[in-house]
């Protein structure tokens, strides 16, 4: 089997026996994530001289005997709102097309830190804003199993590069989806963690109430081994919660007797017959294994999605106000007064979906307007939230698609913003209530294409998430890509 082919803690562990060098699997991972950027467009940057240089070091270390951690010597990449110091972050945007960051994010230190090596920067939404990675400035992303198809987003690059082997592991962030919903287009595995326990530290912000970083990764074994370092209290992010985490590798025993789990019926409303066969099969896999599965209703789900995008767009649009030409990143080239130069930098900086949230956003927060868009919104979230403590108090996880599709075809949304933003029905829940959910991929339907099953629970249960998804890749193989 060739190399890139194998999982994260596999490639880990030859380093470890030294069968195969560091530096070895750097330059021949290097290689993938070239190829992969030429045939999918996943990557913004490739950094070959950093992952050699993070790769021989490791080579040093283990030479010298030292014990490293799980991952260390395995190349992996970064999706482009993450900060990399003195590497290019570029959040897909000609906002910020020089932007090279004069600090490291909290994530790209710990993985550093362990031994991670550094190959890339991948592709994605415009300041992660889709569903489709088709608003990047620097090109949209294809996905790997056919190139006529969108990989879904907004981190398309992270989960495109995993799925065509150009990174053993990538990290992502999840506002609304943006995890789980291109793990699942692309055949792999994604987990967003509850709100709080990766630090968002150089993250760059979208709406700060509902972002979180997480991984991406082949199966759920790799998810646990890279949640076991970016998971850790951090003082630079004020969210970043100050509480024990489990060692979420141990969590991972194969055995979900007795796991109660609810499958709310909205979240089937519109949903394809392929994807409403592959959930239905996965869940009687995970009956035959001792789960208990129950339907339940949550009727609170049709409100989610308006809540979600004047939520987000507000907070987007508060956040997006510091991209002035001043500071950093691009500045208009002719202009007539301070004024036209904000004017003509952000009209020609941001792109069209980024201007359509901004302009959203500050709709609903203006004032006349606030009450009766924003504060409700706030509402419906508080119900959402009680709704997800009602089911937890009976059951362990919810279960359901993570989109009423399989991958939809290039272009096939793009002209119309409501089309795209009411496929996120079944993702963007978690983000209000802040609990954890994870892309599992559970069978193929239409032309072959990948379907993720998604899987829920309470905030801090990221180790039931990653323990039934781990159990149920013991038996199926979905998850073993292109
Ligand atoms: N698709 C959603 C949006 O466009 C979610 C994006 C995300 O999670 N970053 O806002």
């Amino acid at each position: 089997m060739s190399i890139e082919k194998l999982t994260a803690l596999e490639i880990a562990a030859k380093i470890k026996n030294k069968e195969i060098s560091a530096t070895e699997v750097a330059k021949h991972m290097v290689s993938q994530a070239v190829k992969t950027k030429e045939e999918t467009g996943a990557y913004i940057t490739v950094t070959e001289d950093v992952a050699i240089e993070q790769a021989k070091a490791v080579d040093e270390k283990i030479a010298n005997g030292a014990d490293l951690g799980p991952l260390a010597g395995v190349p992996f990449a970064i999706k482009d709102n993450i900060c990399t110091k003195d590497i290019l972050t570029t959040c897909g945007s000609k906002m910020l097309y020089n932007f090279e960051p004069p600090y490291d994010a909290f994530v790209t230190k710990r993985l550093a830190d362990s031994g991670c090596v550094l190959i890339g920067k991948t592709n994605m939404d415009e300041f992660a804003m889709g569903s489709s990675n088709e608003t990047s400035y620097f090109g949209e992303v294809k996905n790997p199993h056919n190139h006529d198809c969108v990989p879904g987003g907004s981190s398309g690059g992270s989960a495109a590069a995993v799925a065509a082997n150009g990174a053993y592991f990538t990290l992502g962030s999840d506002t609304g989806g943006s995890i789980r919903l291109p793990a699942s287009f692309c055949g792999v595995t994604g987990i967003k963690p509850t709100y709080g326990m990766v630090s968002r530290f150089g993250l760059v912000a979208f709406a700060s109430s509902l972002d979180q970083i997480g991984p991406i990764a082949k199966d759920a074994a790799d998810c646990a081994a890279v949640m076991n370092i970016i998971s850790a209290y951090d003082n630079m992010d004020s969210t970043c919660l100050d509480i024990e985490r489990p060692d979420y590798m141990k969590s991972l025993e194969n055995n979900i007797k007795g796991l109660k789990i609810a499958v709310p019926k909205e979240y089937f409303n519109g949903a394809d017959e392929d994807v409403k066969t592959a959930i239905n099969a996965s869940l009687k896999q995970l009956e035959e294994m001792g789960a208990i599965v129950e339907e339940v209703s949550l009727p609170v789900t049709d409100y989610a999605l308006a809540a979600y995008y004047i939520i987000s767009s507000a907070e987007a649009s508060s956040n997006l106000a510091r991209y002035d030409g001043v500071k950093y990143g691009y500045r208009a080239e002719n202009f007539d007064n301070l004024s036209d130069m904000y004017f003509k930098t952000r009209c020609e900086g941001f792109g069209d979906e980024v201007k359509r949230r901004i302009m959203l956003g500050t709709y609903a927060l203006s004032s006349g307007y606030y009450d009766a868009y924003y504060k409700k919104a706030q509402q419906v979230r508080s119900l959402i939230k009680d709704a997800f403590t009602n089911i937890f108090a009976k059951y362990d996880v919810i279960a359901s698609p993570v989109y009423p599709t399989v991958a939809f075809k290039r272009g096939e949304k793009t002209s119309d913003p409501v089309k795209m933003y009411t496929g996120d029905i079944c993702t963007v829940s978690a983000n209000i209530a802040g609990i954890p959910g994870i892309s599992v991929p559970c069978g193929f339907g239409k032309d072959n294409m990948p379907i993720g099953l998604q899987l829920m629970a309470n905030a801090f249960k990221e180790d039931v998430l990653l323990k039934t998804a781990f159990a149920y890749q013991q038996v199926t193989d979905f998850h073993k890509g292109i």
